[in-house]
C-alpha cells in the first residue's frame, strides 16, 4: 500500500529558481504519495501534484502581519497543512494556537499533518514518551474530529541532528496514537533518510514519513520515495 512522504523543506531554498529546479526533479510518479512542503513564498510558483504549507493562521483575513490563513492556502490550490513542528513551538506556538490552527484548517478543507514530540527526550522510555505525547494530543485536538488528521510523530532531539528513533519506538508510538485518538495515519520524522527510510515504512502502523534534510537531496529524496 502507498504511504505518505511529506517534504518539509523548512526556509530553503534562497533562491525561487533553486526551488523550481529542486521540485522538478523530484519524481512525479514516485511509488508513494509524496506532498512537497516549499517555504510559503514559492507555493504558488512550485509545479507539482501535491503542494503543502509549513504553517498557516488561524483567523481568515484581517490586521494579522506577516501571517496565512487556510482560506488563503485553500484558494490556491493547496490542499495539505504542516501544524505544530517543533521549529514553531519552539518560538512560541502553543497547543492552544495549533488546536486554532487545525480547526480552521479543517473548516477550509486542508488536511492538518500535526506534528508532536515537541518536549520529548532521548532518554525517555516508551511510557514517559507517551505520557509528553499524551498532553500535547488532548490539548492539540480537544474538539477536533481526529479521523481527518494525519500525526506525525517528531520526537524534537532527532530533528535534524542525524540521530533517528528506533523504527520499533516509531511503531509503538504509531500504535498507541492510532488506537487512543483515532488518527487514520500517523508519519514519523526525525532524521530520516535514503539508509534508514525503509525500516520505517517497513512498520505497519506507520503510515510514512515526514522528512526534512533528506527532502533537499534530490537523489536521495527520489530514492526514499520509491521504496
Ligand atoms: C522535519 O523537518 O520535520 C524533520 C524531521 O527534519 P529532518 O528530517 O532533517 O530531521
Amino acid at each position: 500500500m502507498k504511504k505518505l512522504i511529506i517534504a518539509n523543506w523548512k526556509l530553503n531554498p534562497t533562491t525561487l529558481k533553486d526551488a523550481q529546479k529542486l521540485a522538478a526533479s523530484i519524481s512525479v510518479k514516485a511509488k508513494n504519495k509524496v506532498v512537497l512542503c516549499p517555504p510559503t513564498v514559492y507555493l504558488s510558483r512550485i509545479d507539482y501534484p501535491n503542494l503543502g504549507a509549513q504553517d498557516c493562521f488561524w483567523q481568515d483575513k484581517g490586521p494579522f502581519t506577516g501571517q496565512v490563513s487556510p482560506i488563503q492556502l485553500q484558494s490556491m490550490g493547496i490542499k495539505y497543512c504542516i501544524v505544530g513542528h517543533s521549529e514553531k513551538r519552539a518560538v512560541g506556538d502553543t497547543d492552544e494556537m495549533v488546536n486554532l490552527k487545525l480547526k480552521t484548517l479543517i473548516q477550509n478543507g486542508l488536511t492538518s499533518i500535526l506534528c508532536v514530540g515537541f518536549g520529548t527526550t532521548v532518554e525517555q522510555d516508551d511510557l514517559e514518551v507517551t505520557d509528553v505525547l499524551k498532553n500535547q494530543l488532548d490539548a492539540d485536538l480537544a474538539g477536533v474530529d481526529s479521523s481527518k488528521i494525519i500525526v506525525a510523530y517528531e520526537p524534537v532531539w532527532a530533528i535534524g541532528t542525524g540521530k533517528n528513533a528506533t523504527p520499533e519506538h516509531a511503531e509503538k508510538v504509531a500504535i498507541f496514537v492510532k488506537t487512543k485518538y483515532g488518527a487514520p495515519k500517523v508519519l514519523y520524522g526525525g532524521s530520516v533518510n535514503a539508509g534508514n527510510a525503509k525500516e520505517f515504512l517497513d512498520q505497519p502502523n506507520i503510515g510514512g514519513l515526514l522528512v526534512g534534510g533528506a527532502s533537499l537531496i534530490a537523489k536521495d529524496f527520489n530514492q526514499i520515495i520509491n521504496l
